[in-house]
């Protein structure tokens, strides 16, 4: 049963019932022999990562180098759509534990768009949209003629997109393994580098056979152990959408959240690695209540035909593929038509959004704010309770961040920041030096990380 643990191959090609099994055969395998398990899951493992090393072009191999055996071990989560005073809904007895023994942030800003995708990567390569190009869930790039979608597994798996280099990137290049139950980037090879571990993304995956299969990873031998751990859940985003924020369902939704990160506690600390591993916690993004009856229809004040529109619920992006005098119309016509919308020329779209400079940027950008959003009479904008995509300064586009670990001062509460700054902690909790194109900073972290070398109890092990 053990090769059903490691023997996934690196290619994710598994069924969805294929994580459920993995995690039943790890609770079997935890309360059984233990040894013999322990051999079969190394010889499995070696073949495993032989197989890795030939598919990877410049990964760890799926072995850790032995420089890296001190190295901490990082367990990065992401709650989708957990906004930030969902923490003060309902009793979160479990976010409590985690709060209390490392560092909270006010909240935690996510960048423009106030989308999965780009902030997923955000946080993955320190780098705001216009540096790292994955500008929107999905989106048109003019040169390549070619459309980026979410639901486009071929566009999904395809590394051109991603720019930047996430941080398990690095590790891998660096001979660290690193491991991933989903995450925005990790199901392409970015650079011609993938996780040693990962999956293509299945919804239907239980949240707690993540777990399992993420605390069966931190129980592999320590050269095979991945030292970055990158996981997601679509929760409690599905039900910010489908109820609306302020929900009864929203409120359980952050109660069921509570008790995974339980799950997730419970399972590190149970770890012999447990003083050397750091559990960080983040949303991508909140979400604001929707009013149907609120919704601003670009058709009813411009002609759409021959525009290239994009809708995002919140905003709508236009593109005149240079017919300037139609552009300037269809401006003069948004601004003068939809009053309390914001409407931008490229060059008008806010610097802090760190967006316009991106050639995948649009020629305008339609801006509605909660609980208003943008459609069109023969679409509409999709029928929601709940949306984010909105200005990321909108108090409900707020995310959660909070970490703990061995050179993280517990009881801390750090004031809000950028979303690109989780990058920087990761980079500095491995030890690895940072992108220099990053625009993440340590700044955020400086009054409770402990200098390195001060705070490793376990070092040397
Ligand atoms: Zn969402």
């Amino acid at each position: 049963m053990r090769v059903d643990v490691v023997g996934w191959n690196g290619g994710g090609m598994d069924s969805p019932m294929g994580g459920v099994r993995r995690g039943t055969a790890g609770r079997r395998w935890r309360a059984g022999a233990r040894a013999w398990c322990v051999a079969l899951a190394a010889v499995a493992a070696l073949l495993v990562a032989e197989a890795d090393a030939r598919a990877q072009v410049a990964g760890s191999g799926g072995w850790n180098r032995p420089e890296h055996v001190d190295r901490p071990y990082i367990v990065l989560l992401s709650f989708d759509g957990m906004r930030a005073d969902y923490l003060d809904r309902a009793p979160t007895p479990n976010f409590d534990r985690l709060i209390a023994r490392g560092v909270r942030a006010d909240w935690l800003n996510p960048v423009f768009p106030s989308k999965t995708f780009p902030n997923h990567y955000s946080m993955a390569t320190g780098m705001y949209v216009d540096n790292h190009g994955l500008i929107d869930n999905s989106f048109y790039d003019r040169e390549w003629d070619a459309w980026y979608r979410i639901n486009d597994r071929a566009a999904v798996e395809d590394g051109r997109w991603y720019g930047g280099e996430p941080f398990w990137v690095t590790a891998e290049k660096a001979g660290i393994v690193t491991a991933a139950f989903y995450w925005i980037g990790t199901e392409a090879p970015v650079g011609g580098v993938r996780p040693t571990h990962f999956r293509m993304f299945d919804a239907s995956v239980p949240n707690e056979a993540r777990i399992d299969q993420v605390l069966e990873w931190l129980s592999l031998p320590e050269r095979l152990r991945p030292h970055v751990v990158v996981m997601y859940m679509s929760d409690p985003d599905d039900v910010g959408h489908r109820y609306g924020p302020d929900s009864p369902e929203a409120t359980e939704a952050v109660q069921r959240v509570d008790a995974l990160v339980g799950r997730l506690l419970d399972g590190i600390e149970s770890l012999p690695i447990a003083d050397r591993t750091y559990f960080i916690v983040v949303s991508d993004h909140g979400m604001a209540p929707v009013d149907q009856s609120r919704i601003r229809f670009l058709d009813d004040v411009i002609d759409l035909t021959g525009i290239r529109v994009r809708f995002g619920g919140p905003y709508a992006v236009l593109d005149f593929d240079g017919d300037e005098a139609r552009l300037e119309a269809t401006y003069r016509a948004l601004r003068d038509g939809l009053p309390g919308v914001r409407v931008f020329r490229r060059e008008e779209i806010p610097e802090r959004f760190r967006y316009r400079s991106h050639p995948r940027s649009s020629d305008l950008l339609v801006l509605a704010e909660p609980p208003e959003l943008i459609g069109t009479r023969a679409r509409g904008p999709g029928w929601t309770r709940g949306e984010h995509g909105f200005d990321p300064e909108h108090p409900a586009m707020r995310g959660v961040f909070m970490a703990m670990g061995p050179r993280l001062k517990p009881g801390s509460r750090i004031p809000a920041f950028d979303n690109v700054h989780v990058y920087a902690l990761v980079m500095e909790l491995l030890g690895l030096p940072p992108n220099p194109k990053a625009d993440a900073r340590l700044d955020p972290f400086a009054g409770v990380l402990v200098p390195a070398g001060a705070a490793e109890p376990a070092a040397g092990r």
